[in-house]
């Protein structure tokens, strides 16, 4: 069920909330703020509660736990899915990663080789811009960012509004690479990963792992459409809540807190 982030009835029926990142808790490639951070230290002394991202640990490390500052306590109930799932990390005084899905440095080549006969028609895309690394190797994911992973934010939010140019280069690479799953990261990239190794993926290991059903989770992003990487996971049955941007996951977890004193 899609949920409405003004109406979370539906949190007291839920064990374990779980989270996208970019775009939901913070801007995307954002640190995340303040108040964004004091509402999930409440959230988490209250519920269970995943990260699951396309991104890598690194990225959620410095997105968000630098600044949750977690004490064990609250670090027990928290799960971190980096990579969808392909790796899944849970806190013992520390962060302890456990590996889950990777590629082979075959299919590694493939998908590599792939991205840059596409590069040319991405190039055209952005005017020949880049900032920082193109291709990025996150073990169970190959993710190609079309400006790189340092480009300015703005840049990225109105590089392509309506989808059109991630789609082109989307649908050049899956035609390129029909073993594997192709889809649209974030604002600029593209993620390439074995088939299934989608956000499905982590929801499910993160089900048998915490052994839940899929009643008991509620999921929370901004991608929410077909195409978008929260999408699968709506599809698969679990109830989401599609929020426009972090400002609006902050008005979800108010309401999710006050629903808990009703
Ligand atoms: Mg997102």
């Amino acid at each position: 069920m899609m949920i409405d982030p003004y109406n979370l009835e539906i949190f007291k029926t839920k064990k374990l909330i779980a989270f996208d990142v970019d775009g939901t808790l913070t801007q995307p490639k954002g640190l995340i703020d303040e108040e964004m951070t004091t509402l999930l230290k409440e959230l988490l002394k209250i519920r269970k509660m995943a990260i699951i991202t396309g991104e890598a640990f690194i990225n959620i490390e410095n997105q968000i736990l630098t600044k949750l500052n977690l004490t064990k306590d609250h670090g027990q109930n928290l799960t971190l899915l980096p990579t969808n799932g392909g790796s899944i990390y849970t806190f013992d005084n520390k962060w302890v990663g456990t590996l889950l899905c990777k590629l082979t440095d075959e299919e590694k080549k493939e998908i590599i080789t792939a991205i840059n006969q596409v590069d040319q028609q991405s190039e055209e895309l952005r005017d020949n811009k880049s900032y920082g690394l193109e291709i990025q190797d996150r073990n169970s994911q190959i993710t190609y960012s079309a400006y790189g992973d340092k480009a300015p934010l703005e840049l990225k939010l109105a590089w392509d509004n309506d989808f059109h140019k991630r789609m082109a280069l989307q649908k050049s690479l899956q035609e390129k690479l029909p073993n594997f799953e192709v889809k649209i990261g974030g604002t600029t990239s593209i993620d390439i990963t074995p088939p299934g190794l989608n956000k499905t993926y982590g929801i499910n290991k993160i089900m048998s792992f915490l052994k839940l059903n899929k009643e008991e989770i509620l999921y929370v992003g901004d991608s929410v459409y077909e195409k978008g990487n929260d999408f699968p996971v709506f599809q698969m049955g679990i109830d989401t809540v599609k929020v426009a941007n972090p400002d609006e996951t902050k008005i979800a977890i108010k309401n999710m807190l006050k629903e808990e004193q009703t």
